[in-house]
């Protein structure tokens, strides 16, 4: 019997202990605290926990030292690494070479060019924004996300992550707000903590986003013009039913998507990406892989990073990755739930359940909080998941609906209504309410409400409405702001009670107490896919945004305006560059989307349906010719497949007219609507009618690779 050859001349990354490697190509603390010296190193972290800029000269010898430790890795070059408004990452690699004498170059890499860059941004899009203020933006370095190198097929270039910034300081990416919302609500949950007893120096926002995804051979991705531009399939007949056979999910992973599924992992642990959990997901050939949750902007970084690493691995096992959140219609979509937490610099994490009394009352006072934001800010919530992608994926059926609503489980849903009965939350409460052991609050196992689009999950909160290509940086920058904005009104009704007279424990009764009552109206356990729910949802007077033409109206509302500008987290100039850039990537993805499924039909789908029509009628006519009397039934099939690609090609004059009408529209509001309503409808008029034709039309005819292929298993 053969032996299983093993080499053992390389050196396999993947036999080696994941700890021995985990963040070997980052320049991190640890690198940093071996190579700086003293001094140096002390420096940069002083300025780090204040928040404060680099003397020149720490810059310089830390960035020498960045230098040095990326060329003996092999790198050539470095860029700045950024999030631009749009959601994307960005970077411009520069060599580390300039003159030194003639004909001759060194590598050169000074303290300023690690701080700051002048990235050439004019084609990002900036929402009008650098227009009023001045043209040229620049990057500054984020010491809290370390520098890392991404290796290329010739050479390895050095990232180093950056914020990118108006020469006013306006913020011109994402990372500026969420760093910005997280002092916000570091300092409001410091001053509560304050109140409740605790010090704190500062209290840090988490996250750990579970990110979904599909995978398609590249083979066949290839062959569809709608998945190369389009990220989804524009057109394409159901499956048979059947085919989502449930279990898929935590079912055995093949080997082929294993072997993907480990690279991707190597790659994070090389990057620091604490790559934790992997499984198939609800639909054939759907994935997932989640982080061990970090501070909210290293896990926005990483996130990012990751969803890069996913499709360059994927290129290498030729698969295609599909972030978008409904490649396939019919088919479950993909989401990325976005946990979220608030904990001490200590680690103590204020949305845990606690073992004592004290550490519960901290509990309510935080999840009261958590609550009041989400009640007063449903709205907001649904803007801040409202793009193209993602409307295809709510409330249809099977992800979370367009509506704001909190679960949190049986169990904290009884403690939350003692308290509204006004149990004593201290001292009565453990006889009087049925509930086992009330103060110490144990882990729900109801938590398991998939329909619920912000849901508790036992120490944290899960927004799962998140689209699976979204950045997150938008929207937990949403959560930080609004649940800051909440804790902020309860630290002032905290002063108003204690000022009373009242001890703390009184004091927090009175304030959660008046918060849960508050917001009872988002609190909902049931199905919320259901029919009734939105009817029940629209008597709690809950906002129903449907989809990303009634969201980004949201953006506008006064009361959305105010929680980020009150604390700084966006001006009003930030804001609505921001609210510009929506309106015009959602009309992008729309237009590409019409003008990608208008080709496919016109150029590859139709000829096709003609040739077999042409080729059916001539079969036909042989038959008749043999003397073979042709039944009606097979004349009038054809005569029926021949009237539908009439139909077809009507409506693929109709898209046209409607994308010519949209384009067209002036006001960026108008042409958003022209966009969602007729554009999109004549868009799904048009698939509707070819999705039929496939289910008739000679399957070696038809061009392009079928559902029931894209969706087989992939070995
Ligand atoms: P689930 O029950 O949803 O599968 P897991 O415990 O597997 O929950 O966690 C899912 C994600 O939530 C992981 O990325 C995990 O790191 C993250 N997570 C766990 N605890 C927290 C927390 N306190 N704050 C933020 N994210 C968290
Ligand atoms: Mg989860």
């Amino acid at each position: 019997m053969a032996k299983a050859q093993v080499s053992s001349d390389i050196v396999r990354l993947d036999q080696v202990k994941v700890s021995q490697y985990f963040g070997c190509n980052t320049f991190n603390e640890r690198t940093m605290k071996e190579r700086l010296s003293k001094d140096t190193y002390k420096a940069f972290k002083s300025a780090l926990k204040k928040g404060e800029r680099l003397p020149a000269e720490v810059a310089h010898a830390i960035a020498n030292s960045m230098k040095d430790w990326a060329m003996e890795h092999g790198a050539t070059h470095f860029t700045h690494w950024f999030l631009p408004m749009t959601g994307a990452t960005a970077e411009k690699h520069d060599a580390f070479i300039s003159w030194d004498e003639p004909g001759q170059v060194v590598e050169r890499f000074s303290g300023s060019m690690l701080i700051q860059g002048e990235p050439d941004a004019s084609s990002f899009p900036s929402g009008g924004l650098r227009a009023t203020f001045e043209a040229r933006g620049y990057t500054a370095w984020d010491p809290t996300s370390p520098a890392f190198l991404m290796e290329g097929p010739l050479g390895i270039t050095l990232c180093i992550p950056t914020a990118f910034i108006g020469y006013h300081g306006e913020a011109l990416d994402q990372k500026v707000p969420l760093m910005r919302s997280m002092d916000v609500v570091s300092k409001a949950a410091v001053t509560a903590l304050a109140m409740l007893g605790t010090k704190s120096s500062s209290v840090v926002a988490q996250c750990g986003p579970e990110q979904e995804y599909f995978l398609v051979d590249a083979d066949l991705a290839k062959q569809r013009p709608d998945l190369l531009f389009a990220n989804r399939t524009l057109q394409g007949a159901r499956p048979p039913k059947g085919q989502e056979l449930e279990d898929h999910y935590f079912g055995s992973i093949k080997a082929r998507v294993l072997g993907f599924m480990q690279e991707t992992e190597l790659e994070c642990f090389k990057l620091g990406i604490p790559a934790k959990t992997r499984h198939n997901e609800v639909a054939p050939n759907q994935f997932e892989i989640a982080p061990i949750y970090e501070a909210a902007n290293l896990a926005s970084d990483h996130n990012q990073l990751l969803m890069e690493i996913l499709k360059t691995t994927g290129e290498r096992h030729n698969l295609a990755v599909l972030l978008h959140e409904k490649p396939f219609a019919g088919v479950n979509g993909s989401g990325k739930h976005v946990n979220w937490s608030l904990a001490t610099d200590e680690g103590h994490n204020l949305l845990e359940p606690g073992h004592t009394p004290e550490e519960n009352l901290q509990f309510l006072y935080f999840l009261a909080a958590t609550l009041k934001g989400i009640h007063r800010h449903g709205g907001l919530m649904r803007a801040t998941i409202a793009f193209a992608g993602n409307d295809h994926r709510l409330g249809a059926n099977e992800a979370p609906p367009a509506i704001m609503s909190a679960f949190l489980g049986q169990q904290l849903n009884r403690v939350l209504d003692a308290i509204e009965a006004g149990e004593d939350i201290v001292s009565g409460a453990r006889q009087s309410l049925g509930v086992a052991n009330f103060m110490t609050i144990e882990k729900d196992a109801t938590d398991r409400n998939r329909t619920s689009p912000f849901a508790f999950t036992g120490n944290k909160f899960e927004f799962r409405a998140v689209g699976s290509s979204q950045a997150i940086a938008m929207p937990l920058t949403v959560i930080n702001a609004v649940v800051a904005e909440a804790l902020n009104e309860l630290n002032a009704q905290m002063e108003v009670e204690l000022k009373s007279g009242k001890d703390v424990k009184a004091a927090v009764q009175a304030v959660v107490r008046a918060a849960v009552i508050e917001t009872k109206a988002i609190r909902f356990e049931g199905n919320g896919y259901s029919e009734e729910w939105k009817q029940e949802a629209a008597r709690r007077g809950l906002p129903h945004a449907k989809d990303t033409v009634e969201a980004l109206k949201i953006w506008e509302d006064e009361k959305v305006q105010a929680v980020f500008t009150k604390s700084g987290i966006f001006t009003a100039e930030e804001l609505e560059a921001r609210t510009h850039i929506r309106h015009e990537q959602y009309q992008k993805a729309l237009s590409i989307e019409a003008q990608v499924l208008r080709e496919m039909a016109e150029t590859q789908l139709l000829p096709s349906i003609t040739a077999d029509l042409g080729a059916r009628a001539s079969a036909l006519v042989k038959v008749a010719a043999a003397g073979i009397e042709v039944p009606e039934s097979l004349k009038s099939a054809l005569q029926a497949q021949a009237h539908l690609a009439g139909v077809a090609q009507e409506r693929i004059e109709e898209l046209r007219k409607q994308l010519a009408i949209a384009e067209s529209v002036e006001s960026i509001h108008a042409r958003t609507v022209a966009f969602g309503h007729q554009v999109r409808q004549a868009q799904d008029d048009l698939r509707d009618v070819l999705d039929t034709l496939e289910e008739s039309c000679d399957a070696d005819l038809w061009p392009v690779p079928k559902y029931r292929e894209m969706l087989a298993p992939l070995s």
